[in-house]
């Protein structure tokens, strides 16, 4: 499966933008540099990239609040640029609705395949379109949406894609590891609490949605 298209990266360090043009460039993708957050938000709208890298440290607004305007009106794929140890940024960037984070320094490559995986997960499912009930709710992987007692809830893409892989695998207890290595494509990292936020962050949108923790364990996503 051939995956190109716009990449848009927001990040305030030249050298980083250069290495990452040339990797991106080579796997066929067109890489659209920002600098700021607020230049970031106007190539968001004219080039509608497919994948948005970001950069939390940039001079003037930062990552978070870039990420904030982004998410009030698209569902575009995010990974937030976090420095070493922000163990703090990583949580609060997933909050926001970011969908995974690559602490500095990353290999290019790595931020490729990564980048390469949100956008095979996303074709994959636009491929076959489906409707899983789970009680009140109904999750279309078509519009990528949550039929809702009361309306229409689209979660983040990330929060999508584990809402679907917990629908697909309804009654059945799944490790965090499972969950990682599914939803996310790499279990080397093994930051498990990654699964903890985005379920938190799917019970805040769809209170109604049956997610069981099973302690020790995982979680489960009632039949
Ligand atoms: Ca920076």
């Amino acid at each position: 499966m051939t995956v190109t298209g716009n990449i848009l990266l927001i990040e305030d360090e030249q050298e980083i933008a250069d290495l990452l043009e040339l990797f991106f460039e080579r796997e066929g993708f067109r890489l659209i540099h920002a600098s700021t957050g607020e230049e970031g938000l106007v190539r968001m709208t004219e080039r509608d990239p497919r994948v948005v890298l970001l950069d939390v440290g940039l001079p003037g607004m930062d990552g978070f609040e870039v990420c904030r305007r982004i998410r009030a009106d698209s569902e575009v794929p995010i990974i937030m640029l976090t420095a070493r140890g922000g163990e703090i940024d990583k949580i609060v960037g997933l909050e926001l609705g970011a969908d995974d984070y690559v602490a500095k320094p990353f290999s290019p490559r790595e931020l490729v395949a990564r980048v390469k995986a949100v956008l095979r997960r996303s074709e994959e499912r636009s491929l076959m379109p489906r409707i899983i009930e789970v009680g009140e709710i109904a999750i279309d992987s078509g519009r990528r949406e949550v039929k809702v007692e009361d309306g229409v809830v689209r979660p983040t893409a990330r929060e999508f894609d584990l809402l679907w892989y917990l629908a697909e695998h309804r009654g059945l207890v799944l490790s965090r590891g499972q969950i990682l290595q599914a939803v996310w494509g790499y279990d080397y990292l093994g930051e498990t609490r990654t699964v903890d936020v985005h379920i938190r962050q799917l019970r805040k949108k769809l209170p109604g949605v049956p997610i069981e923790t099973v302690w020790g364990v995982g979680y489960r996503l009632e039949s």
